[in-house]
Order: C-alpha cells, then sequence, then structure tokens
C-alpha cells in the first residue's frame, strides 16, 4: 500500500533534527489543543490519533531511526496486525497519562519518582489522619485549656527532603541509556518493554540512608492543642496537617481530637446548663430563704429560694452555665432544691435535749393543714 500518510514530524510540526525534548514539547502542546478531552470535534479525535501514533514513533530512537530510513513503509505493508500493534498503540491514551509522562522525563528531578523499586505511578497521596482522645475537667471545659497531645507521626524525612533517595546521586540507567524502555529489533519490527534495570525510570537512585526510601520517618511530638471554652463530652477538633506526612508532594494528614469532659464533683452538665444540689430545712423550704451557690466561674451567687418551694424544684441562675462552643453567652445553672429531713435521734445526740425538737414539730404537726396525700395529675 503506496503511503499516503502525512510526514511525522509535519504532524508533530518539528524538524528532521529536533530533539527527543522538542518533540515531548511538541506534542504535549498538541495533547493539550487535539485532545478529544479538551476538543470536542470529530476532527480533533482523529487528527490526535495521528499525532499520537506520530509521537510513538518518534519518541522511540530505534523506530524514529527506522523511520527515518524506510518512512511509513517501516511499520506497514510486511507486517500482520498483530505486529504493527507492537510498534505503536492506536488507541486515544489518557491526557492526564501525557503530561504525567512529560513530567517524568521533563522534570525528572522537580517531580520525584520511584528508585529502583517498581515504577510507582507517583500521585500525591494525603497523608493518614491520626486520632486521639482528650480528657479535660469540668473547669478546664468551661475555660478552654491548651493540652499537649503526645502524637508518634511519619513525617518528611530530612535527610533527603522526602524523595526517598539519596539527593545528587541519581546516575542514568546504562541498560537504557536514560530513555526506560529497551528495545528489541527482530528484522524491521522493534518491541520496545519498559526497562529491567531501572523499570523504566530512566535513572537509579540509592535509597536514603535515613529513611530507606519510605521518604518520612518516625516523630514523636506534643502537639498544642486549643480546647475552646464549652467543649463537651463527644466534641470533636481538628489540627489541620498534623497527622502523617503525605506521599509524592501530597498533603499531611489531620489530627482530630475527641473531648471527653470528666464529671465533676458538684456540678451536673447537661448540654449547656449546670445543675447544683442545695439542701435546706423544712421551716426554709416553707418561709423561704437565701442560699448561697458555687459557680464554675469562680463567684458565689447568692440565690433566692422562694417562700414555698418544694423538694427538688429548680431554681435558674441565668449566664452561670456552660459557655456556648457556637454562639456567645453561657447557659444557665439550675439550683435544685433538696429539702433535707433530719433523724430525731441524730438531732438528740448533736443538740442534747431531742424531746424538745420532737415536741416543736408535733405541735407543728397539728397546725398544718393536712396535704393531699395522692398527686393528681
Ligand atoms: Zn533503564
Ligand atoms: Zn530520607
Amino acid at each position: 500500500m503506496p503511503s499516503t500518510k502525512k510526514d511525522y514530524y509535519e504532524i508533530l510540526g518539528v524538524p528532521r533534527n529536533a530533539t527527543q525534548e522538542e518533540i515531548k514539547k511538541a506534542y504535549r502542546r498538541l495533547a493539550r489543543k487535539y485532545h478529544p478531552d479538551i476538543n470536542k470535534s470529530p476532527e480533533a479525535r482523529e487528527k490526535f490519533k495521528e499525532i499520537n501514533e506520530a509521537y510513538q514513533v518518534l519518541s522511540d530512537p530505534e523506530k524514529r531511526r527506522l523511520y527515518d530510513m524506510y518512512g511509513h513503509a517501516a511499520f506497514e505493508g510486511t507486517q500482520s496486525q498483530e505486529q504493527q500493534q507492537t510498534t505503536y498503540t492506536t488507541g486515544i491514551p489518557d491526557l492526564e497519562e501525557i503530561l504525567k509522562d512529560f513530567f517524568d522525563f521533563g522534570f525528572d528531578t522537580i517531580f520525584e519518582r520511584a528508585t529502583r523499586g517498581r515504577r510507582e505511578r507517583r500521585r500525591p497521596v494525603k497523608g493518614d489522619d491520626i486520632y486521639r482522645t482528650v480528657e479535660v475537667s469540668l473547669e478546664e471545659a468551661f475555660e478552654g485549656v491548651t493540652v499537649s497531645v503526645p502524637v508518634e507521626r511519619e513525617v518528611e524525612c530530612s535527610s533527603c527532603g522526602g524523595a526517598g533517595y539519596e539527593r545528587g546521586k541519581e546516575r542514568r540507567c546504562p541498560t537504557c541509556g536514560g530513555t526506560g524502555q529497551v528495545v528489541q529489533r527482530q528484522f524491521i519490527i522493534t518491541i520496545s518493554q519498559t526497562c529491567p534495570t531501572c523499570r523504566g525510570a530512566g535513572v537509579l537512585r540509592d535509597p536514603c540512608r535515613v529513611c530507606g526510601g519510605r521518604g518520612t520517618v518516625r516523630s514523636k511530638e506534643e502537639i498544642k492543642v486549643r480546647i475552646p471554652p464549652g467543649v463537651d463530652t463527644g466534641s470533636k477538633l481538628v489540627v489541620e496537617g498534623k497527622g502523617h506526612a503525605g506521599r509524592f508532594g501530597g498533603p499531611p494528614g489531620n489530627l482530630y481530637i475527641q473531648v471527653k469532659v470528666r464529671p465533676h464533683r458538684i456540678f451536673e452538665r447537661k448540654g449547656e446548663d449546670l445543675y447544683v444540689d442545695v439542701s435546706v430545712t423544712f421551716p426554709e423550704a416553707v418561709l423561704g430563704t437565701e442560699v448561697e451557690v458555687p459557680t464554675l466561674s469562680g463567684k458565689k451567687v447568692k440565690v433566692k429560694v422562694p417562700p414555698g418551694t418544694k423538694h427538688g424544684d429548680l431554681i435558674e441562675v441565668k449566664g452561670e452555665g456552660m459557655p456556648r462552643l457556637r454562639g456567645s453567652g453561657r447557659g444557665s445553672l439550675f439550683v435544685r432544691v433538696n429539702i433535707d429531713v433530719p433523724k430525731v435521734g441524730l438531732l438528740e445526740k448533736v443538740m442534747g435535749d431531742g424531746r424538745k425538737i420532737e415536741s416543736l414539730l408535733r405541735e407543728l404537726q397539728e397546725v398544718l393543714p393536712k396535704p393531699e396525700r395522692l398527686k393528681v395529675r
């Protein structure tokens, strides 16, 4: 079949003596213009197939040599369809892959790549998150507190800067001469394979002696975490970037803190409100009184117990509860009234003359109206 195909150099728009670098640059520029992911016109698809084919031949030194000698005939006519596929693939490669491949070759020292390991596609990977539980007292939850959280995390290796290999000691792979591909020639058919020595990287590198090639090292740290006023058991905080280091230029993970607030000796907490129990005597409950209660802010407040207060009644003190985590101000402090019932025997012991109290109580019982025995709902 006589060749009606366009010249590969023409397709890429490069001179016949173009360097590999110029060919790659031209390819990338054209891919950005004609790749079907970017250019939706039907002609662009065909055009890009041509571009891709031209690039596959011209970017391979051996294929390029054959093409220079025989033209398109080097890859047609005598070969079966199957053999042609060993020369170049006709599909549309991923645009992302094209640009990545370009980085692989063009910016090798900036975009760190696999050493002698597998030919890894080094996509940036975010580091793992770390989870810790922090226990604080109710006072600390009220005031807010800065805590030190011990964390053992993976951090970037300072010796290799996270690259994983000994910097400045990279050398061109002697097997493939830096192309990452080895070409076997059978008659005029060439088969190119990933270089077994460098596994396609094109360069040989020694793994970093400090991190052994991982690019990260373990580090024990005390991370200062600010616990804001108002936290409650179950509150979650995030310290961005204090998880494990990312890989291949990926961002680090986060440190997640789960808060646990210890129970308090005096105060009971329900959300933004606090409860405190105070005891009054029966006459105090009947006649009313004033009690002094502590608060978490440190000051004591005087609370009026109104006449006729029943056991278990709540008296609200606004603004003396917990700070609101979201929003401003504080919840309420509820004073729960507990009517103390003295044991007569005990009073006798304390006061010597229990009988006087007993007779007073009996007298009182005579004059008090009888209560409703059953509570009507
Ligand atoms: Zn090699
Ligand atoms: Zn290292």
